[in-house]
């Protein structure tokens, strides 16, 4: 007993000033296990006992500390936040798992990459609100590769009986993450089309065979795409707003979304 509470108090002088103040704004995990779950995505495991005093919902997103492109001074430590939607979370076993595009350079792209096992992570949440509507009749899913790992749970949570619809593009076949009921969703390809303003994911949703009255529609990932499909819905469907709900990843030239 006297030995473990000797090795608390080491740890608390271990740790400065400037982690205990961190620790007031963010929860602290390490990385357990790094994946290349599809071609350029890497799915990263975080652990740690602060997870087990947190909860989610399906659909919430988490804001990591990158390290990477440091400000002066404290937040030297903590870098560049950068936004990431949960992928799977075990409350239990106090772990969540984060999948990140690598899609070239950025503060989170280099995190994802060099994401290490034994790594100290920094974050805050989970939190948001473009979250699953349990009500909903039918629920339509349209994103690209970075809004499918936000699609994940969401779909994981809908009861089997309760139908969905949907369209997850992506470049390539290989870029497809392993989603829940993805044989009832269109999976076009855009190849090396960009995925901004995607008329490809924009086309794939139009073909989709949706019951005549409104469900609730899941827009995520690129902003353009997400606003051509949501005036989709409001001018050739005549879907009310309030049953879209929108939530901006990124979009060319734009850094870090949230
Ligand atoms: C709520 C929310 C949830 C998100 N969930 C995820 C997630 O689960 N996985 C994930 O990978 N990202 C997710 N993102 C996006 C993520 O937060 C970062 O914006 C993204 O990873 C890019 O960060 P970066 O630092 O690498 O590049 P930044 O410095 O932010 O951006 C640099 C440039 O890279 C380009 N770029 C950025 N993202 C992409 C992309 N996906 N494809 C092509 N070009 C791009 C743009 O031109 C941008 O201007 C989410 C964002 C939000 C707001």
């Amino acid at each position: 007993m006297a030995h473990t509470e000797n090795t608390a108090r080491d740890e608390r002088r271990a740790r400065g000033l400037g982690d205990r103040l961190l620790d007031r704004f963010f929860s602290t995990a390490h990385v357990l296990e790094t994946e290349r779950i599809a071609a350029r995505m890497i799915r990263i495991r975080l652990g740690g006992e602060a997870l087990r005093a947190l909860s989610f919902r399906p659909g919430q997103q988490v804001r990591i500390a990158t390290g990477d492109q440091a400000a002066d001074g404290l937040f030297a430590r903590v870098g560049d936040l950068r936004t990431y939607s949960v992928w799977h979370f075990d409350q239990e076993a106090g772990q969540l798992h984060l999948c990140v595009l690598d899609h070239g350079d950025g503060p989170g792209a280099r995190w994802g990459r060099a994401a290490e096992v034994g790594d100290q992570v920094r974050f805050r949440g989970p939190e948001g609100s473009f979250t699953l509507r349990p009500d909903a009749p039918y629920h339509l899913f349209a994103g690209e590769e970075t809004a499918s790992v936000a699609f994940g749970p969401m779909l994981r949570e809908i009861p089997g009986d309760v139908a969905v619809y949907g369209a997850i593009e992506t470049s390539t076949a290989a870029d497809r993450l392993p989603l829940p009921r993805a044989a009832e969703l269109a999976q076009p390809l855009r190849g090396d089309a960009s995925a901004a303003g995607s008329a490809i994911l924009l086309d794939a949703v139009r073909a989709l065979e949706l019951p005549s009255a409104p469900g609730v529609a899941y827009l995520a990932g690129e902003a353009r795409t997400i606003q051509q499909i949501a005036k989709h819905l409001v001018q050739e469907r005549h879907w009310p707003r309030k049953a879209i709900l929108t939530k901006p990843f990124w979009t060319p030239g734009k850094r870090g979304m949230e």
